[in-house]
């Protein structure tokens, strides 16, 4: 006999059974014999339902002891009000209990004070009846009223016609997964490197403040976007590749050691950053975890430092060189004076053609001694004698000196110096220095005339000069600060050079803006306290 056909021979002998039953006074012949015939017929019913009773109760069984011995979880039930009628071995370990002291009791008991003024457990009852599952984390307590991180999920119990019957519910406690998640966190939060993780198609997923303030892109302007927007070409189109390249051979081209690359930041402007990746998690859900470290200010610091170096040796020899070429220069100018004046004495000899050669090695002469005096303005061991400075008087005697001259250059200039500014503490004659300079520069790039502007003027802690051409501007590309860097077919490059170091002995700064073919505009500022300038 099968279980299917198990209904019908019940049914069938339930009709026999009925059947002896009514006629149970009269005892026929032919129902004396069916008895026996129905009597086996019942046994076999009862041997088919024990067979079939046994997996399901080894079933049970099964499920019992797997529940007893899970002791990572604390696997009980709630009766349909919320009270505990089951619990097993690691909800003894996880709450404290024993199953004798809290079966009977109602859930609530596990939340904190709180939970159970704002009405959260029956929240959680309500939502588990009605979704059929709940799943939530928070704190919960022990019975010995410590917390513990607790996730949590309930199920509700139905049976077919669907009626309540209680909950099943699996908690396990997370505090230290959680602890391990919340220091991390808090460390890639505060950490002074950016720190992106991307996924494996190179969507950014995770960009910490340090990253937002590096690149100057909010954490939602990046998220999900390609990696790629940080970087400047070729990085940018090469980085697919990388990446196609290494899940194809395992062959690291970034990872796991520190690179010196260049990025770019939401004003597009290309940096130096250092950068090390690691690899998170496993094959299928493969993570990298960038570490961009911005090196611009110590790329900026070392080059500054090369200069200084650079400077110094050339100082040295610059020391030298003055020493041996200075004298014999003086020597040179003295006797071309003297050649003058003998020459003048004898009239008849000194025509044109002589006067103007003279002319011309006197010229020669001057400009040999401004470059060994340039020289020397580099080189010299800067002693800065700071007293309280007008910038209106520093201006006012430079121009008043070369005003005329530039004229004859067609160059017309024109000074906005308000009379009232607040006195510097500087070194008047370096600062004349630097404002001759930067007029200089500024006339020598309008060899056809133009206007030079020498504007000041007061920005509450520092005073601003700026110094204007209408020249040709300044060519792309090139550091007009360096030493040595010029356009001009007699310059030294020293010019800038000089004027940035007094700058610089200031605590003052130098810009400037230039449109090609239009002019340019030299930002000097000088800070008006300047107590500590040495
Ligand atoms: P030099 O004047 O001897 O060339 P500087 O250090 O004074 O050296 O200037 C360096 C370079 O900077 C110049 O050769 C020129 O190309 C550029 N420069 C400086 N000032 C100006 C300016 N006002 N307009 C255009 N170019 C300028
Ligand atoms: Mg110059």
């Amino acid at each position: 006999m099968s279980d299917q056909n198990l209904p019908r021979t019940i049914e069938t002998l339930q009709r026999k059974i009925t059947d002896l039953r009514k006629h149970a006074g009269q005892h026929s012949e032919q129902r004396c014999a069916e008895l026996p015939q129905i009597i086996e017929e019942l046994n076999r019913v009862i041997e088919t339902l024990r067979l079939a009773e046994q997996p399901l109760q080894n079933q049970a069984e099964h499920y019992r002891l797997l529940v007893e011995g899970c002791t990572d979880y604390a696997i009980f039930m709630l009766d349909p009000g919320g009270n505990v009628v089951s619990w097993n071995a690691g909800a003894e370990r996880i709450k404290g209990y024993r199953a004798e002291e809290i079966i009977g009791k109602h859930f609530s008991c596990f939340y904190p004070q709180q939970d159970v003024e704002t009405g959260k457990p029956d929240q959680v009852l309500h939502m588990a009846a009605a979704m059929g599952r709940h799943q939530d984390e928070g704190w919960r307590l022990r019975k010995d009223g410590s917390r513990f991180w607790a996730n949590v999920v309930m199920t509700a119990l139905r049976n077919e016609a669907g009626q309540l019957h209680g909950f099943a519910k699996v908690t396990r406690d997370v505090t230290e997964r959680r602890r391990v998640a919340a220091r991390l966190r808090s460390l890639i939060d505060t950490t002074q490197d950016a720190v992106i993780f991307i996924d494996r198609q190179g969507r950014i997923d995770l960009f910490n403040p340090a990253a937002e303030r590096i690149f100057g892109y909010t954490r939602a302007e990046v998220q999900g976007q390609k990696v790629q927007m940080l970087m400047p070409e070729p990085y940018a189109s090469e980085h697919d590749g990388y990446i196609e390249r290494y899940k194809r051979t395992g062959e690291p081209h970034a990872i796991g050691r520190i690179r010196s690359v260049a990025a770019r930041r939401k004003s597009s402007e290309v940096f130096p950053i250092e950068i090390s990746v690691a690899e998170l998690g496993d094959d299928e859900d493969m993570r990298y975890a960038a570490l961009v470290r911005d090196v611009s200010e110590r790329v900026k610091l070392q080059g500054q430092l090369l200069e200084r170096e650079r400077l110094a040796s050339v100082g040295t020899t610059a020391a030298i060189l003055a020493h041996e070429i200075g004298s014999p220069l003086n020597g040179i100018s003295l006797a071309v004076q003297l050649l003058e004046k003998q020459l003048t004495k004898q009239h008849a000899l000194l025509d044109d053609k002589v006067t103007a050669l003279l002319d011309r090695i006197a010229r020669e002469i001057r400009r040999l001694t401004l470059l060994l005096d340039e020289y020397r303005a580099l080189t010299r061991d800067q002693r800065f004698d700071l007293q309280p400075t007008s910038l209106m008087t520093v201006v006012t005697d430079v121009l008043a000196v070369e005003t005329q001259h530039y004229a004859t250059l067609g160059v017309h200039v024109e000074q906005e110096i308000p009379s009232d500014l607040p006195l510097l503490v500087a070194d008047s004659h370096k600062l004349k220095q630097v404002v001759l300079n930067l007029c200089k520069n500024a006339v020598e790039a309008m060899p056809d005339g133009g206007t030079l502007t020498v504007r000041a003027y007061d920005s509450g802690r520092q005073l601003c000069l700026e110094v204007s051409d209408t020249g040709v501007g300044i060519p792309a590309g090139i550091d007009i600060f360096a030493a040595f860097t010029t356009t001009k077919p007699h310059g030294t490059g020293l010019g800038l050079a000089v004027v940035r170091q007094i700058i610089e002995a200031h605590k003052g700064t130098l810009t400037y803006h230039s449109v090609p073919g239009q002019g340019t505009t030299f930002t000097l500022t000088l800070p008006i306290s300047q107590s500590e300038t040495g």
